[in-house]
């Protein structure tokens, strides 16, 4: 299944059993508008060369889209748009007055010079420019992108339309980015985990998690859960993992990659490879890498009690399936890492107000964004007798069509 497939199946899923009508739900399915663009740079050696844009606006009926901008060897139209139409259900489940967007570039950028991917930046905006803006459709940062590419479609779409800051998030604080930004998807995922562990009767002192990638969710992620007391037992990245059930040391295990690049090599653990990260003896799993990396049969292996979605789509309609024949509890993407798109809103109402928040009080706010939306989702979970990630649907997929109705077809 394709990420739009993956999307669409959970949409339905709850829309069915909402019986919202086929109109309705083919209306909400389908997106505002799809573009594909061609971007072509001069490398450094004078090469020309061309790669495939991708903007696709799921969904405006909540205010202007909003979603990240990927570059990735893999991105096509059909990841774009499952990924845009999870930012429209995230945006909605959080109760954020924004609509669904994402965008990403076919290129692998460890190919290019810094130079070539800022020329690659700016060519993607200047292809994009009329289709986004403040009160359009506000990029942000997503896989291989970050505050210096943000900063770059800041300054190209400012060249076009004066000084917007508010056009993307996740920018450099020092260019009217959010205090909180970065940490924000990993600070959710904690405050969900603490809501959680206490509706199941968990502490969370002690609790053991495992880790499946370990960049900027999955790090912040193992540094928040320690900070809470919990044991990070296994963690991985694309080079290889480590394990040690009685806990890695997680400011060693920071000071390793800091000096190497990467977890593998951690001398404070046996090595492992990511499968057995999945399959780690654990109560929280935290996949927080690629989507579709949980399958049918690594659902199987999984040994958590609880999985908690780092990654946007990291389970598969099978690999969810398995689980709730085996009582495993999944929080979905589109609740459990919503934090981050959370402080982007913070940042965009910051840029939009020309003010700026301490991080306590960014912290403070989206504590309370998370805490409204979990209460939200599992107070339908608990009456409809529904798994979180189809209560989840449930509550955006209401919100969503009831704002489209309103404002009329
Ligand atoms: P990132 O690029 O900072 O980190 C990705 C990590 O995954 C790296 O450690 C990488 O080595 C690892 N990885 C890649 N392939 C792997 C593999 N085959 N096995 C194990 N590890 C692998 O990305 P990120 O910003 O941390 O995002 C991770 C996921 O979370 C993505 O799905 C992204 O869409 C999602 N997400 C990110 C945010 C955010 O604010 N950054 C918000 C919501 C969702």
């Amino acid at each position: 299944m394709t990420s739009a497939e993956v999307a669409n199946h959970y949409f339905r899923k709850a829309a069915r059993i909402m019986d919202v009508g086929e109109r309705i739900e083919t209306l909400l399915a389908t997106p505002v508008r799809e573009v594909k663009v061609q971007v072509s740079i001069e490398l450094d050696n004078g090469e020309i060369r061309t790669f495939q844009g991708f903007r696709v606006q799921h969904d405006n009926s909540r205010g202007p889209m909003k979603g990240g901008l990927r570059f990735h060897p893999q991105v096509d139209q059909a990841e774009v748009l499952g990924l845009a139409s999870l930012m429209t259900w995230k945006t909605a489940v959080t109760n954020l007055p924004y609509g669904g967007a994402k965008g990403g570039v076919q290129v692998d950028p460890t190919q290019l010079s810094l130079k070539e991917l800022e020329r690659l930046t700016r060519k993607y905006v200047d292809q994009v420019h009329d289709l986004i803006g403040p009160t359009q459709d506000i990029l942000g940062p997503d896989m291989n992108t970050n505050p210096q590419v943000m900063a770059w479609v800041m300054d190209q779409y400012s060249k076009y339309h004066g000084h917007s800051p508010a056009v993307v998030t996740g920018k450099p604080l020092e260019l009217y980015g959010s205090k909180g930004r970065e940490a924000a998807t990993a600070r959710g995922l904690q405050f969900i985990a603490r809501e959680i562990s206490r509706d199941v009767g968990l502490a969370l002192a002690g609790l053991r998690f495992a880790i499946h990638g370990f960049g900027n969710v999955g790090s912040h992620a193992a540094r928040l859960f320690h900070e809470d007391g919990g044991l990070i037992v296994a963690v991985s990245d694309v080079h290889g993992g480590v394990q040690n059930p009685r806990g890695l040391d997680v400011p060693a295990l920071f000071e390793h990659v800091r000096k190497t690049g990467s977890v593998r090599g951690f001398g404070g653990g046996a090595a492992c490879s990511s499968e057995e990260v999945l399959a780690a003896d654990c109560d929280v799993l935290v996949p927080a890498a690629l989507g579709g990396v949980v399958d049918a049969r690594a659902a199987q292996a999984v040994r958590a009690k609880i999985v908690l979605e780092g990654a946007n789509a990291p389970c598969t309609p099978e690999a969810d399936e398995v689980f709730e024949k085996r009582g495993v509890l999944v929080v979905p993407d589109i609740l459990a890492n919503a934090g981050g798109v959370t402080v982007s809103y913070f940042e965009w109402v910051q840029n939009l107000q020309h003010l700026t928040w301490d991080e306590e009080r960014v912290n403070t706010e989206l504590h309370r964004v998370m805490r409204e939306a979990y209460e939200k989702v599992a107070q339908i979970s608990r009456s409809r007798k529904l798994p979180l990630r189809t209560s989840a649907y449930v509550l955006a997929i209401g919100r969503v069509g009831k704002a489209t109705v309103l404002r009329g077809i």
